[in-house]
C-alpha cells in the first residue's frame, strides 16, 4: 500500500490534481475540507461546529480533524486484506489537506502506527502567491454538488448554473478576499512549516503547481514513482 500527502498552499490546485492521481493509482483518497465540507451542507452536529471557524478562514481544531481521519485511514487498514484481484480494495491513500498543522503531523503518525499504514512521499505542490490568489478569489463551485468552476479558465455552458446538476454556482465563503488573506496567512505560519520537518525524514517531493494542469500532473506523477495502474 503507497501512502501520499499532498500539502500546499490553498489554491495550488491540490482538489483537482488529488482527483487525477487517485484515478491514476487507484487510491482511497480523503479530502478533510471535503468533508468538512459536507457535514456543513449536511447541518450535521461536526457541520455545525466547524462552519464559522471555516468561512473566516482559520482551522477547525486538531482534535476534530484527527477523529476524521483516523476513522477513515482505520476503514482503509481493515479493508486492505481484500483478496487481490476483486477490484475492491484501493491501493493505498492520499490525503489532501491534512496534516496542516505540527500537532497533526504527531495525530497522523498516531494513526499510522495504530494501522500499521506507511507514509511513502509528502508532495509540496507549490506556486507564487499571485498565481493561488487569483486561482482563490476567481474559484466558483456548485452549491449541491461541490463541481469547481473558475472565472477565467472554467466557465459553465450556462452562466451561473452547474453543468453536472443545473443547480446554482456560487463562491465558497472562504474564498472571498477577506477569507483568502487569513487563509494564506494560517498557511505560512502553520502549514508551511510541516515542509521542513518531511524533508528531514527524506520524503519531502517538491512540485511546481503553476501552468497547465496537464503538466503539474506529469511532473507530479513523476514525483510519486509514476507508475500507472
Ligand atoms: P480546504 O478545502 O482544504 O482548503 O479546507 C477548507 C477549510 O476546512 C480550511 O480553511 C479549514 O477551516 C478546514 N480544514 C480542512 N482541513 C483542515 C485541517 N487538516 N485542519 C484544520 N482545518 C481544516
Amino acid at each position: 500500500m503507497i501512502g501520499i500527502v499532498l500539502l500546499g498552499p490553498p489554491g495550488v490546485g491540490k482538489g483537482t490534481q488529488a482527483a487525477r492521481l487517485k484515478e491514476a493509482l487507484a487510491l482511497a483518497h480523503l479530502s478533510t475540507g471535503d468533508v468538512l465540507r459536507q457535514a456543513v451542507r449536511d447541518g450535521s452536529p461536526l457541520g455545525a461546529r466547524v462552519k464559522a471557524v471555516m468561512e473566516s478562514g482559520s482551522l477547525v481544531p486538531d482534535a476534530l480533524v484527527g477523529e476524521v481521519v483516523e476513522s477513515a485511514l482505520s476503514v482503509l487498514a481493515r479493508s486492505s486484506g481484500t483478496p487481490a484481484g476483486t477490484g475492491a480494495a484501493p491501493s493505498g491513500f492520499l490525503l489532501d489537506g491534512f496534516p496542516r498543522t505540527v500537532g497533526q503531523v504527531a495525530i497522523l503518525d498516531e494513526v499510522l502506527a495504530r494501522t500499521g499504514l506507511t507514509l511513502d512521499h509528502v508532495v509540496l505542490l507549490d506556486a507564487p502567491r499571485d498565481v493561488v490568489l487569483r486561482r482563490l478569489t476567481g474559484r466558483r463551485v456548485c452549491g449541491s454538488c461541490g463541481a469547481l468552476y473558475h472565472v477565467d479558465s472554467k466557465k459553465p455552458g450556462k452562466a451561473g448554473t452547474c453543468d453536472a446538476c443545473g443547480n446554482p454556482i456560487v463562491q465558497r465563503p472562504d474564498d472571498s478576499e477577506e477569507s483568502v488573506a487569513r487563509r494564506l496567512t494560517v498557511y505560512q505560519d502553520e502549514t508551511a512549516p510541516l515542509a521542513a520537518e518531511y524533508g528531514r525524514r527524506g520524503i519531502l517531493r517538491t512540485v511546481d503547481g503553476s501552468g497547465d494542469p496537464e503538466a503539474v500532473f506529469a511532473r507530479l506523477l513523476s514525483a510519486v514513482g509514476g507508475a500507472l495502474v
